[in-house]
């Protein structure tokens, strides 16, 4: 029978939680998945929920299960599955039928999918996905990218499905084609930037100031009640006060110092250098992660040039000096957010896209893994002045970021002077310094170029393009 809403082909952690999702909001849901084992699986696990759902053990079998004008929904693992599942299903379907990627995909990938299937007389839905299996389950932040009028025939689920910030659906049409993907791509680099500058904090609060982690969770725990007030504030307090029930030590002292990545980060910076729009603490921070899980080249490089890091003196006594570290993160955090935004800024430009930067802003407000109360204001921001140059000069951010900002390469120069690495507050702080100075020293920089290639200067007395006299300076 015929009766399905939308059906979900991936039953991994994030498509299996999502199809409960829209079953609990009673939606009839097919489902399919490549090994079939799994969806017996999700079945048996989905209880009472069962009722919505509709096993189908063969693609044929999915396609016919499903209303026409057909939405089938992939959740696999972004790449070539998606082409493969697509390529599976393609031959099924009708025309008017449509594809919807959920999965965190490159969004060149998105906008070559939606083109060719649109020759085929299929529509496309490019959606980026926030907040884990949790936010899969009860409320994820959705990010759409695709035509209008395909969006329409799936808004009431995806409303129904996503996380409330204050009753409104954290879910929105962004642009056309890859816009939804790259704007879920960007959402996770900043998150990389923030979880990098907290990581970063901790470190300074646990070796140079010799918190123990249950210590450092209760900074953190009190911070969430501030301005850093965020869901990865949160957590980062939850997982330094755990411990392992196998030693009794704190569980972050028996897990590998060694972080994993999937793309997203590195597609941020990727796509910000190729936009000429800096990812700086980005960027910096997916090559900690980088550093990170060099363990070999770090244990051999630590016992060739000895020197564990310096207990920090900074600011004389500890409370004062976690309140310069509290400073420091949120004015790294702003700067993270403002490198993000601006990156969008300069996509939406380049694709066409018209990004509603404060919808963006908004649907990020709850669901999603960056949730935070920062998100309010930028939102506000972006109300305010849609073309805002900079999001530091926003009325509703600029009074605390101007409060912070003082503390962050006061931090930094401390940290480095005691053999600390902080690569994503540093970068964010070089880059805020470079860009509050009036006259930068790019001057010199032209006349090298000048010198060496001819290509010319412009002088700030004259129009037009100069050379330098070099053949009499030789
Ligand atoms: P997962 O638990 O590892 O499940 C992967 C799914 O992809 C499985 O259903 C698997 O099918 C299917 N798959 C893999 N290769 C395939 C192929 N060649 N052909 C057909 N199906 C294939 O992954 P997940 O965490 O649910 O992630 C799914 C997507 O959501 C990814 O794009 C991921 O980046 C994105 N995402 C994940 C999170 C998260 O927190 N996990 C958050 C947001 C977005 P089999 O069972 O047959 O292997």
């Amino acid at each position: 029978m015929s009766d399905a809403d939308i059906a979900v082909v991936g039953l991994g952690v994030m498509g299996r939680n999502l199809a409960f999702n829209m079953a609990e909001k009673g939606f009839r849901v097919a489902l399919y998945n490549r090994s079939v084992e799994r969806i017996d699986e999700a079945i048996a696990l989905a209880g009472p929920l069962a009722k919505n759902l509709v096993a189908c053990h063969t693609p044929e079998d999915l396609v016919a299960a499903v209303k026409k004008p057909r939405a089938l929904l992939l959740m696999v693992q972004a790449g070539d599955a998606v082409d493969e599942t697509a390529a599976r299903l393609q031959p099924l379907m009708d025309k008017g039928d449509a594809l919807i990627d959920a999965g965190n995909a490159n969004f060149h990938d998105t906008v070559r999918r939606e083109h060719a299937l649109a020759e085929a007389g299929l529509a496309y839905l490019g959606v980026g996905v926030s907040g884990g299996e949790e936010g899969a389950r009860h409320g994820p932040s959705i990010m759409v990218g695709g035509k209008p009028e395909v969006y329409a025939r799936v808004k009431p689920i995806f409303e129904a499905i996503a996380a409330k910030f204050q009753d409104t659906p954290c879910c929105a049409l962004l642009g056309t084609d890859g816009a939804g993907h790259f704007v879920k791509t960007i959402h996770n680099g900043i998150e990389y930037a923030d979880m990098q500058m907290i990581g970063e904090v901790y470190g300074l609060l646990r070796r140079g100031l010799g918190l123990t982690p249950a210590e450092i969770g209760d900074v953190f725990e009190r911070w969430s009640e501030g301005p850093l007030s965020s869901y990865l504030v949160d957590i980062t307090a939850t997982v330094l006060k755990t411990v392992d029930p196998k030693t009794g030590k704190p569980l972050v002292d028996v897990i590998v110092d060694s972080a994993g990545q999937k793309g997203t980060g590195r597609w941020s910076a990727i796509e910000a250098l190729a936009l000429g729009a800096p990812a700086s603490s980005i960027t910096a921070a997916v090559e900690a992660r980088g550093v990170s899980a060099d363990r070999a080249l770090r244990k051999t490089l630590s016992e060739r040039f000895p020197g564990a890091a310096q207990p920090l003196t900074l600011a004389g006594n500890r409370e004062a000096a976690i309140e310069l570290l509290e400073k420091a993160l949120l004015a790294g955090k702003i700067l993270a957010y403002t490198e993000g935004f601006a990156i969008m800024s300069a996509a939406s430009r380049e694709y066409g896209w018209k990004l509603p930067l404060a919808e963006v802003a908004r649907i990020w407000r709850a669901g999603c893994i960056i949730r935070s109360t920062l998100l309010d204001r930028i939102a506000s921001a972006y109300d305010q002045t849609p073309d805002i140059e900079s999001l530091v000069l926003a009325p509703g951010l600029t009074p605390l970021f101007e409060g912070a900002v003082g503390a962050l390469p006061e931090v930094v120069a401390e940290a480095f002077r005691h053999g600390h690495a902080v690569p994503a507050l540093s970068a964010a702080t070089s880059r805020w310094l470079a860009l509050r100075q009036p006259r930068s020293t790019a001057d010199l920089t032209q006349g090298q170029r000048d010198f060496f290639g001819a290509h010319g200067f412009g002088r700030i007395d004259a129009e037009g393009q100069h050379h330098g006299p070099w053949s009499q300076s030789e």
